[in-house]
């Protein structure tokens, strides 16, 4: 089995009515480029019949379609970074299942590596989810411009080529609980960017609850930076600084105008906002722990059922 110049790697979580309309267009976009391919897919622990119609795929294309069955939901980076794992093309290109990011839209990611970069990236050009999550996405985009040196447009737009070093680094990184772009990202020697449309989920509905959003959110900003745990110290000092100051005037008032118990009010203020920052803050703490926690407990990032794909792929390259 020969290498193939592109693999394409598509997680899949519930997404049985789109996939008919992604494979058809996939496809015909792929063999429109007239290059050797592979299109991974990772399900990853669809309720619905997603697998039945990824089977349905592997069994008419069974020399370009792989399918990783995941035992359980292990989420859309864990199940990218599975299919990396087990990718074999010189171009690995990631695109989510519900043509969100158009498939006649990946020359355009080719084109740019041709031009000699190793890592392309995209960001849409007219949003098209809804207020809520363009907005929270706008502030998310913020936080981690700020807190860390990972410059791209549209952190959440998944649609992106890495080169074969950049996926190997990542695969050996053996992270979990990471944000793929950014750690591609991190690895990329000459980066660059190209503008997508991005269309209206087809069918089906996000897959992203609120909580998960935040998750993933948080996941992004410790994996790659210790700037939050660095801002609660320099605010814990900022604040000893000011309450000493404090300290010293209430003293100095004590001993000139005597005994006072006004401003109780304005105290419990200051202590409800105080004691709130320290939660927070033990919970900052929380999220590194977690991490380190998951990282030393070892266990598999994920498990895998059943890898359904040619037996001759991977005999040798
Ligand atoms: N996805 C996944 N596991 C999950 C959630 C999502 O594999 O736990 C996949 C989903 O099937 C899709 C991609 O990740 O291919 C992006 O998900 P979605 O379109 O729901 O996210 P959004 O566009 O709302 O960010
Ligand atoms: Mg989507």
């Amino acid at each position: 089995m020969v290498q193939p110049y592109l693999s394409v790697v598509i997680p899949v979580y519930n997404e049985e009515e789109t996939l008919p309309f992604l494979c058809e267009r996939l496809f015909k976009s792929l063999d429109a480029l007239h290059k050797t391919y592979e299109v991974i897919f990772t399900n990853d622990g669809s309720k619905d019949q997603s697998l039945a119609v990824l089977k349905q795929y592997y069994q008419r294309y069974p020399d370009k379609v792989r399918i990783i069955d995941f035992h359980g939901n292990y989420g859309q980076h864990m199940a990218i970074m599975a299919a990396f794992e087990k990718s074999r093309g010189h171009v690995v290109i990631n695109l989510d299942a519900d043509l969100q990011n158009p498939p006649e839209e990946i020359y355009k990611l080719l084109e740019k590596m041709d031009q000699g970069h190793d890592y392309v990236g995209s960001y849409r050009d007219h949003r098209k989810d809804n207020i809520f999550r363009t907005y929270i996405s706008k502030l998310m985009n913020w936080v981690r411009a700020t807190l860390t040196d990972i410059q791209m447009r549209d952190q959440g737009c998944m649609f992106r080529a890495y080169h074969r070093h950049i996926i190997d680094k990542i695969v050996a990184s053996q992270e979990r609980s990471t944000f793929i772009p950014a750690l591609g990202y991190k690895f990329a020697l000459n980066p660059a960017e190209v503008e997508m449309r991005h269309e209206p989920r087809v069918v089906g509905s996000s897959k992203y609850s609120l909580y998960q959003l935040i998750r993933v959110s948080f996941d992004l900003i410790t994996s790659f930076s210790l700037v939050p745990l660095q801002l609660f110290t320099l605010f814990g000092m900022a604040v000893s600084g000011l309450s000493g100051l404090l300290v010293v005037y209430l003293l100095v008032r004590r001993l000139m105008v005597g005994p006072e118990v006004e401003g109780v009010f304005t105290l419990f203020a200051i202590l409800f906002f105080l004691v709130s920052v320290v939660i927070m803050g033990i919970g900052l703490v929380g999220e590194y722990l977690g991490r380190v926690f998951q990282t030393l407990s070892q266990r598999p990032r994920f498990v895998i059922r059943e890898v359904i794909e040619d037996k001759n792929i991977g005999k040798g390259a």
